[in-house]
């Protein structure tokens, strides 16, 4: 059901989301446990692929607008969007993965960045801060309350944490029967406007910050977003719902209980 362009998901669908999400989680699980020096990002995406097929999932990222990965794979000054092939992986690299699946129709999505053995501590540090800055942002979403409020909390923790560039020209989004849908979720901006927050709404949230300016550009490929000034970036992303208890993490293996307890905000989840 749909209200003013916002779809409204049944618990009986939120539950669809979360197999879906599962998916998701324990995908990115499993290329957070094997990603290595010496792998190329299409084997990555090879192993993705072969666990969505696993659990009985579709990639809502194959064909999307022709892409040709079930994850994308985003190195170093690489933002989003990056297309999984021939590059090979190094230690002193990080990586954002993003991936998503289907089940049932209905569509969860998360990203995650991981460093390929040792990084320098202010790398360590940008990922760190782009993680918090998500988890934050979700911990600010309250029943009743406003998407920009999600957008404020983190604007707000990526500012308090130093010099970073939060880029703007992409969003999070609303997500059900399909992965982009509206409202936007934007990364900045004054708390209390934009659509509210009910029960049955669900979404992605995904901050993505660099060491340097926030300015980016796509490579000739059509679709790999990169820093203009060659500056690193991460991207963390998380699907979730509001219900009556309190946040529920859809793409998180544990539904976000332990994150959410350590932000002193009530699970929601079963
Ligand atoms: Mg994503
Ligand atoms: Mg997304």
């Amino acid at each position: 059901m749909f209200e003013r362009g916002i779809e409204i998901k049944t618990p009986a669908q939120i539950e669809s989301m979360r197999a879906a999400g599962l998916v998701v989680g324990s995908a990115l699980a499993l290329l957070r446990s094997v990603v290595a020096s010496g792998m190329t990002t299409a084997e990555l995406d090879t192993i993705a692929h072969d666990h969505i097929r696993s659990q009985g999932a579709t990639s809502n990222f194959l064909g999307y607008h022709g892409f040709t990965g079930v994850i994308c794979t985003s190195v170093n000054d690489q933002v989003v969007h990056g297309i999984p092939g021939t590059r090979v992986l190094r230690d002193g690299d990080i990586i954002s993965i993003d991936c998503g699946a289907i089940v049932d129709g209905w569509h969860g999505d998360a990203a995650t960045t991981v460093a390929i053995g040792e990084v320098p501590d202010e790398v360590t540090a940008l990922m760190r801060v782009t993680e918090d800055a998500l988890w934050r942002g979700i911990a600010a979403a309250r029943l009743g309350g406003r998407v920009s409020d999600i957008s404020h909390a983190v604007e707000a923790t990526v500012d308090a944490a130093g010099d970073y560039g939060i880029v703007e020209g992409y969003t999070g989004h609303g997500i059900g029967s399909a992965m982009h849908q509206p409202p936007n979720v934007p990364n900045y901006g004054r708390p209390g406007r934009g659509p509210k927050l009910v029960k049955g709404l669900a979404l992605a949230v995904e901050p993505m910050v660099t060491l340097g300016s926030p300015e980016t550009r796509t490579l000739a490929d059509d679709w790999t977003v990169v820093t203009t000034d060659r500056s690193w970036a991460a991207h963390y992303e998380h699907t979730f719902t509001l219900t009556d208890t309190g946040a529920w993490v859809l793409t998180e293996l544990d539904g976000g209980k332990a994150r959410l307890a350590e932000l002193g905000v009530p699970y929601g989840g079963h």
